[in-house]
């Protein structure tokens, strides 16, 4: 196609600019918005659609060796998905599989079905970089990244015990810019340390049960600081502990007041948001924990929607999939991976029927209609832990259509549900203008990146139209057109082209003298080699740190 075209006549949607509907036109020059165009570009008729920038996925499991472990436990999902290589244009289609964890070019390929253009994998092991990035180059046409694993890595546990906060920094810097991640992870903060001792839960933050000096509330500190410091465009994204458990929304506000006056992402409040507990049966925590996030700026969550259907459980919290393995009887994977984390995976089924699963879609509905900030609220189903990304249209139909959600609402198991602001009937429904926010001007906020999600001059053309659609799930799940960095990969709802895409890491610059004490601990503990450890660069210039973050 041309390097030039104007979209006409749509109306755009493009919050981050103040554009709230407004009938015009958007220019693309060279992969990029510009202000104008000559009369005579090609044309792209938009009348009567929608006009948004390609969505943006700040939390889910896309590629590494859990994703390929979940894969591999899945062989019935993927006999009963075989997906077909479509018709491309520009590029070797490939076959593949689906389910809720679709093989590579499946994942690219659906994504930007959706208008999808950029994704982050939000738990990546840093010894298992290499294979990640190999998986995302096998994932075309979305923009990728990942988050690299460090709230239970044993170097920097050693450093936070210590109180050498600065060779925390310089450590995370160097791991961050070796293997090619983008920002720094914390899962269950010393809890996976823990439950490689054979103890399962943190009692609080100020556990003292794992390394001597290190718990979860310094783990925390020093890698929210480290963030800082190092001016990442992300900053801390952190999963909780206690996930899943009763209870844990004292947790989860204890965490954030922790870090409180710091940037912090909370990941899948969602399963952080749970009264009850000791005794007490499960309730809803939504209403404290989204009160606490409506009060401090400084705090931004993606939900994890929980959507009744098929999905499966990936996280790096093995004690959690320990626990979801021996109540649900389903097959499970367990992995030590060696000095930094750990890795547990269980497929899994959230019913009409379950209690327990009929508030966790409560919760996570409530933390979305009782937001008052939607640019620190996004949308996420923590895929494929709370469902598959694939089922984004039909949350957003649940946001936004409250005579359909009310009639799901009816259908669910009501046992829990007594006294949730679900159940006592929230009227609000989401305009498109929040849509865009939560799916697009809000992540790209959060994540620091200056030329996604939105339609201003110098973005990257990265562009999703919509045709209006009463049912809004079969509006959302089927765009008209798709355009990625200037190019039109979805023509008339269908895949015509599958560039390869691009890489999005961070390289911050760190003191040397870490290395020493490094190479020192790589002789006695690693199985691996420092040389050896280093992925190469990926071909795409760093985001660069220390701007705007
Ligand atoms: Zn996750």
């Amino acid at each position: 196609m041309s390097d030039r075209l104007r979209i006409t006549g749509g109306a755009v949607y493009d919050p981050a600019n103040g554009v709230d509907g407004d009938v015009r036109d958007v220019c693309v020059l060279d992969g990029r918005i510009v202000d104008a165009l000559p009369t005579d570009a090609p044309r792209l008729d938009a009348h009567g659609m929608v006009v948004m920038p390609g969505g943006i996925d700040i939390h889910a499991h896309i590629a590494g060796s859990s994703v390929n472990h979940a894969r591999r436990i899945l062989s019935d999902e993927r006999t009963a998905d075989p997906t077909a290589a479509p018709a491309l244009r520009d590029a070797v289609p490939r076959s593949g599989t689906g389910g809720t964890v679709p093989s590579t070019f499946t994942t690219g390929y659906r994504y930007a079905g959706l208008g999808y253009t950029t994704v982050f994998d939000a738990a990546v092991a840093p010894v298992s970089a290499r294979d990640t990035h190999a998986q995302l180059d096998d994932t075309p046409i979305i923009d990728a990244g990942f988050f690299a694993l460090m709230g239970n890595d044993a170097y920097l546990l050693q450093q936070v015990a210590a109180g050498e906060r600065d060779r925390a920094r310089d450590y995370t810097a160097w791991l961050l810019g070796a293997t090619g991640a983008y920002a720094i992870k914390i899962v269950n903060p010393g809890g996976v340390e823990l439950w490689k001792r054979n103890i399962r839960t943190v009692k609080s933050i100020d556990d003292t049960s794992g390394v001597p000096g290190a718990t979860p509330r310094a783990i925390m500190e020093t890698l929210a600081d480290a963030a800082a410091t190092l001016a990442l465009p992300h900053p801390v994204h952190i999963h909780c502990n206690n996930l899943g458990l009763p209870g844990n929304v004292s947790t989860t506000l204890d965490s954030m007041r922790a870090l409180s006056g710091r940037r912090a992402h909370f990941a899948h409040a969602q399963f952080h948001a749970y009264a009850g507990g000791n005794g007490k049966p499960w309730a809803s925590g939504a209403k404290q924990l989204i009160a606490y996030i409506n009060a401090h700026d400084e705090v931004s969550i993606d939900v994890g929607q929980v959507m009744l259907g098929h999905a499966t459980t990936v996280t790096a919290d093995g004690a959690v999939e320990y626990l979801l393995h021996a109540s649900s009887g389903r097959r499970w994977v367990n992995v030590d991976v060696e000095l930094e984390t750990g890795c547990g995976i269980v497929p899994y089924e959230y019913r009409d029927a379950a209690a327990v699963a009929a508030l966790q879609w409560v919760v996570g509905l409530e933390l979305f209609l009782l937001s008052e900030d939607p640019w620190r609220v996004v949308l996420s189903t923590d895929h494929p832990n709370g469902g598959a990304f694939t089922s984004y249209p039909e949350l957003i139909r649940l946001l936004m259509d409250r005579a359909y959600r009310d009639d799901r609402l009816k259908a669910v198991n009501q046992k829990l549900l007594a006294g949730s602001a679900l159940a006592d009937g929230l009227a609000r429904e989401y305009t498109l203008r929040e849509i865009a926010i939560i799916t697009r001007a809000g992540p790209a906020r959060q994540l620091g990146l200056a030329n996604k999600g939105h339609l201003g001059a110098g973005a990257d053309a990265d562009i999703t139209i919509y045709a209006r659609d009463a049912n809004i799930a079969a509006m959302f799940s089927t765009p008209r057109y798709v355009i990625k960095a200037g190019e039109l990969v979805v023509e008339e709802g269908q895949l015509r082209r599958a560039p390869p895409s691009r890489r999005l890491y961070v390289r911050p610059p760190y003191d040397d003298a870490v290395m020493r004490d490094l190479s020192a601990w790589f002789e006695r503990y690693a199985t691996i080699a420092l040389a050896n450890y280093p992925v190469a660069p990926p071909r795409d210039a760093p985001v660069p740190v220390g701007a705007g973050a």
